[in-house]
Parts: structure tokens; sequence; C-alpha cells
């Protein structure tokens, strides 16, 4: 990895375990199915004492539904099993999660007694909701496992009266929600004395219902509709609803939901359209003062007060936060069950950063509503504080997901009294790796729940997020779907060679008037304490953010420019998104960011809440490749658009070309050579 900066939260999403004893269950690199060379070598070196370290395993090839594969090792019994091992494949199949349990037994016995009674390692990767079972030894060892396995199965199936577990046929199928998969080889088909029985997929499928059934059934019920459309608000034509959308910022919206377009509720246009019949909540925008919703707010609000999912697209600064807090606060307070009976908090925040996690408690916790309490968990933070907080009783929960799945997964905080979710910045929470443990988070949350998700854009693997979590969501643009830069932000682009950078940085911090207020964003954690010390040694206050200052230097860092006792922030990228600070009037990119999507962010921490705000980047000759894009996002913003950056593109442009001409003639040469 280079010295860019690594997110405050990548040391939680890259978490890895301590290492564990030779007989327990640990999350291993799961090998792809039927690569059997490598697994034998794999386990032969870890047999061998000497074998590889946590760090120094291969990287996973992980389904991406897979959720935390786990591995049963024990030593002893496979003294000898290597080599057969290496010459078979593993003998593939699939078990319904629920079966996992019965497999292993109690502290890993059941299987540790079918493992040394079979001859056979078995391996268990626990995916979304089946497990997939590995048989790694000999055809004959492999088969008697697969035999044991059936049969103890089949005998908890029995007497659990279920019949959840996939029995038999060697075909390759998919079946939707249960699969078994062939990855033998042909002898073990032969020499399987228990051929194909019929598998009854209508009582599988009906079983897993029921065990889901199940799981949820002991819930409270769950209310989600607090809205009373105003009778301006029903008034509104299409036309008339259309309109409003196109001058507040563009907004478009659609409903997600499939084979069917239910009507987007119309927007509200004043606060009281929402809150009228919630005097606590007008109260509380009267106290801060706000005079009207934002775009976002204006379109989320009657969605989300009806029930409906929303994914809202939208940047930060344009008031996302309270877009789901206000209908959070009301759903919490009206359930049917009290907030003190529910066993556990009501409402639960996902955000990627530590800093994003504080700045929504912060918004959380200006508003005072009926006494709804709210707690920031997140990694780096005092871990035993926050579990005290939490037994307690909180009823919102503002988390990162590594530091909140390692409290789930401790039995220190119950999820299942979740009925409002939100997933904050799911585009963010996606880059930073965060999927696994948002997976395993959401196992544990109702499944009925009313779920809102946020993200500034909307590839692919947000789509996937949502279609996963969401249910029949509707949502809601703000801006245009690809990147747009903010457009109150003036953008200036300075071309200049990278040794005269401090100096006219110095210039730029010389030139700046008593009220301003600037980040200065910088790639290397490195630069930006180079840089800070260095404006400290001349005299000049600042303060600077990097992912390798202490949590609380972090805080304090920010807390002396939101509070402008210093008004000058060197940060490196933890900053360029979610950072919520008013009164920031410059953007300043000492060095330009690593991609353009990054741009965009940073330049958004300016021109905030409606004010104006200019945004001055340094562009080297080694930031080229970027020239282009850069291009595309300017002329987006009717921003002057200097001759030399039109140069460079252009100059990277014939490079690339040069390049790929250079490649096919590398290729032609190399194949007249080889005589083709
Ligand atoms: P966010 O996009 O949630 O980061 O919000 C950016 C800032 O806008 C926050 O400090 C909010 O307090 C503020 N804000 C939220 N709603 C409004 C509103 N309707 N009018 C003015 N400011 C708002």
């Amino acid at each position: 990895m280079s010295d860019w900066e690594a997110e405050s939260e990548e040391d939680e999403a890259r978490q890895a375990p301590a290492k564990p004893s030779p007989a327990e269950w640990r999350p291993v690199t799961a090998r792809a199915s039927g690569k059997r060379g490598s697994a034998g070598k794999d386990d032969e070196e870890e047999r061998g004492g000497g074998g590889r370290k946590w760090g120094s395993r291969p990287a996973p090839s992980r389904e991406p539904w897979q959720s935390g594969p786990l591995e049963y090792r024990a030593r002893g019994p496979f003294r000898g099993a290597g080599r057969e091992r290496a010459g078979s494949p593993p003998l593939c199949f699939y078990l319904d999660n629920s079966l996992v349990g019965t497999l292993i037994g109690r502290s890993g016995s059941k299987i540790k007694e079918l493992q040394e009674s079979s001859g056979c390692k078995i391996q268990v990767v626990k995916g979304n909701y089946e497990a997939e079972i590995k048989i790694f030894g000999g055809n004959d060892k492999q088969t008697k496992a697969k035999m044991m396995i059936d049969d103890l199965i089949e005998r908890c199936s029995q007497s659990n009266a279920g019949e959840r577990y996939v029995k038999d046929g060697f075909k390759h199928q998919d079946f939707g929600t249960t699969r078994y998969e062939e990855s033998h080889s042909g002898a073990l088909k032969s020499g399987y004395s228990n051929p194909k029985q019929s598998i009854n997929w209508a009582s599988l499928r009906e079983n897993k219902a029921k065990y889901e059934a199940m799981k949820w059934a002991d819930l409270p019920p769950i209310e989600k509709c607090f809205y009373k459309e105003s009778l301006k608000v029903a008034s509104m034509s299409q036309e008339e609803a259309d309109r409003w959308r196109k001058e507040n910022n563009n907004i478009t919206c659609d409903d997600l939901k499939d084979n069917e377009k239910r009507h987007i509720p119309n927007p509200i246009c004043i606060f009281e359209d929402a809150f009228m019949h919630y005097p606590d909540i007008m109260a509380n925008i009267k106290k801060v003062g706000f005079q009207k919703p934002t775009p976002i707010q204006s379109q989320a609000w009657p969605i989300i007060l009806q029930g409906f999912d929303l994914i809202g697209i939208a940047q930060t600064g344009t008031g996302k936060t309270l877009a789901y807090l206000m209908p959070g606060f009301i759903h919490l307070d009206l359930q049917p069950i009290p907030r003190e009976k529910r066993g556990g908090p009501g409402m639960l925040v996902l955000t990627p950063t530590r800093e994003l996690a504080l700045q929504v408690e912060a918004e959380c916790s200006k508003y005072s509503y009926k006494g709804i309490k709210s707690i920031c968990i997140y990694g780096g933070g005092d871990r035993k504080g926050q579990i005290s907080v939490v037994t307690k009783g909180v009823d919102i929960v503002i988390a990162t997901p590594g530091r909140l799945n390692d409290l789930q997964m401790n039995n220190f905080i119950n999820l299942r009294s979740i009925t409002y979710l939100v997933l904050d910045e799911a585009d963010r929470m996606l880059d930073m790796g965060f999927e696994p443990q948002i997976m395993k988070i959401l196992l544990d949350i109702r499944p009925d729940r009313q779920t809102v998700m946020t993200s500034a854009t909307w590839p692919d693997g947000v789509r996937r997020l949502a279609k996963s979590y969401l249910k029949d969501p509707m949502i809601v643009y703000v801006g245009t779907l690809d990147l747009a830069a903010v457009n109150t932000v003036e953008q200036k682009i300075v071309i200049i060679p990278e040794e005269e950078k401090r100096a006219f940085t110095r210039y730029f911090i010389d030139t700046m008037k008593s009220e301003d207020k600037v980040i200065i964003f910088v790639g290397k954690k490195l630069t930006a304490d180079d840089l800070s010390s260095d404006f400290g040694l001349q005299g000049i206050p600042v303060q600077s953010l990097h992912g390798n200052r202490e949590q609380c230097d972090r805080e304090q860092a920010l807390d002396d420019f939101k509070k402008g006792r210093v008004r000058i922030l060197i940060a490196t990228d933890l900053a360029s998104r979610g950072l919520d600070v008013h009164d920031i009037t410059h953007v300043f990119n000492f060095d330009f960011p690593r991609n353009i999507e990054e741009y965009v962010h940073r330049v958004g921490r300016t021109g905030r809440a409606g004010r104006t705000g200019e945004a001055v980047t340094l562009v080297t000759r080694n930031d080229w490749r970027n020239a282009s894009e850069l291009i595309d996002i300017l002329e987006r913003g009717n921003q002057v658009i200097p001759e030399e950056l039109i140069s460079m593109a252009e100059r990277y442009k014939q490079f690339q070309l040069k390049k790929e001409m250079e490649k096919d003639t590398g290729r032609s040469r190399g194949r007249s050579r080889r005589g083709f």
C-alpha cells in the first residue's frame, strides 16, 4: 500500500484475529473449490509446525456472499493424509447454517470426532445462509466422512422434525437458496454407496421459511407509517411536483419495487407539511433556526414517514443526516411497545468512519426529543465505556461496522430490537471493505425493519447492497447521478512545479482574510505532519488531521477548527467526506487527490448549507493522468479551464496512444519471432 492516507477505520475492516491454538475455530482464507494442490500444500506447511503466519497467507478468494469463512483444524489424525489430499479434490456440499452447530458440536467436539473416525479433514466455510462443507482426504475416506455427516444430520433432523439438510445428488445444481455442487472426481460418484434419493425441495424451502419465521417469531409488531399529508401538498398536481423537483437541485425519484410503480409522494415545501402533528420536532427545528427543508429533506421525509425504505443519493452537506434522523425519532417514539420494554436499541446508524459517527451523534443530541438517548460506538474509542452505556440501555446506536460487529459477536448488544436502520455513506463503507461486517450485523436485525441508505454515488456495489438489504425501496437523487462538484464552489486550478508548491501555499495563507477558514488537503500523513510543523515554526497556527494521530488528538484538531481556534486544518482524505464544518471558505488541494471522486468530495467541504466557497487545486505534471477527468468536472460546473490543463490532458492522451502502439508492435514482433 502506498503512503496515501489509510482511512481511520481500515484497521477495523482488516482486523486480523490473534493467532489461534491448533484446534479451534478461526477465520482462514477460503480456497477456490477444486484447487486441491494448493489446499494440500497449505496443510502440509501448517502441520510442519513452521507454517505460514497470519499475515503471510495468500489473499482470500471469497464469494461476495461469504460472511466469514471458518475452518476447523485439528492435528494428529491427518499426518498421513496430506499426500492423499494432494491427489483428490475436496468433496464439497452445502449445509444450512442452522445445522452447522450440529456438525461442529460443543467446542468442536463433534467435528473432531468425525475427522478422527473418518481420517479426513473437514472444512466449514460459513456463508450468509448456508455453509460450504469441504471434505479433504482420499476417496474412500471422503465417502465415509460424508456418510457419517449424513447420518449425524439425519438423526438430528429426525429429532428436530426438520429436514433442512441437502442430501445426496452429485449434480451441479442451483436451486436458489440451497445448492449442492459436484466438485468431486468420478471415482467417488461410483464409490458412493448411497446414490440418488429424491430431494424434496418444496419441503426444504418450507423448512427454511419455517426456520426464518421461528427465528423472528417472538418479535413485537412494528409500526412504520406516521405521515399525514397536508392539504396543500396533497393538492399539488404532477406538473407542479415535477417543476418543484427540477427547481430544487434537480431532484429525481424512482420507485424500485419490482413490477410496480407506486406513486412517489409529493415533496413538502415547509417543515409544517411533514411535522405539524409532531410539535416537539417543530420546536427543535425552530430552536436551531432553519428556514426551510433542504431538497433531500423535502422529498425524503414524506417517503420515510410513510414507512417506505429509501435510498438517498446525496452528498454530505445537503442535510441528509436530518433527512433520516427526524423520521427516525418519530418512528422510535411511536412503536406499539414502549421504548423501555423493547430490550435494546430501536435505531441503528452505520457509518464508515469515526468522524462521521461522531458528527451524526452530535446532530442527534442537538435535537432533544422525548428523552431519546444515543451512543456512538467506534473503533479507537473507549470500548469498556461503550459497553457500559449499551448495556444500561440506549435508543439509538451510531456505529462503525468493525466495533459494532465486535460487540455483537461478544453478546454485548442486542440487535433484535432494531426496527429502523440507516446505512450512511454506503459507497464509502464498501470502499473501506466493511461489507462482511455489515452482512454479519444485518443477520441479527429483523427483516421487516425500515431501512434508509445514503450514498454519494450509485455504483454497482451499492446497487447490490440495496437490492440485498432494502425492501421495495424508493430512490431520491439530488443533483446529477454522476460526479458533479458542488455548484456553489468556485474551482481554481494552478499548474505549478512540485518544488514551488510550499511557497505558493505560504503565499495563499498570507493572503487569507481574517474570516477565512481553509482545509489544506495533502496526500500523505507525512506531508501533513511536515507542513504543519513547518507552519508552526513560522508562527502560523494550524491543526492537522490524519489517521496516524491518536483519536483524542483528532477530536481536538477538529474541535479547534470547528470552533475557530485555528483557521487552517491540514488533512489527508480522512477529512474529505462527511466532515461538516459550516464556515469553511476555502479548500486548498496541496496534493491532487488519488482519484476524481475524492476531488469532488474535497471540494464539497466548502460551499455548504447555502454558502459559497472557493477551491484552489495545485496541479503538477505528475498529475497529468487526472487532467481529462478534471476538465469534465470543471466544464460541468461552468468553471474556468486553464489552457495548460487542456494541453496536459492532450499530452497524456498522446502518451497513452504511443504506449498502446508500442505494446501492439511488441506483441506482433513476439508473434513473428515465435513463428505465428
Ligand atoms: P449533512 O448533509 O447531514 O452533513 O448536513 C449538513 C449541515 O446542514 C448540518 O450541519 C445540518 O445541521 C445542516 N442542515 C440540515 N438541515 C438543514 C436545513 N433544513 N437548513 C439549513 N441547514 C440544515
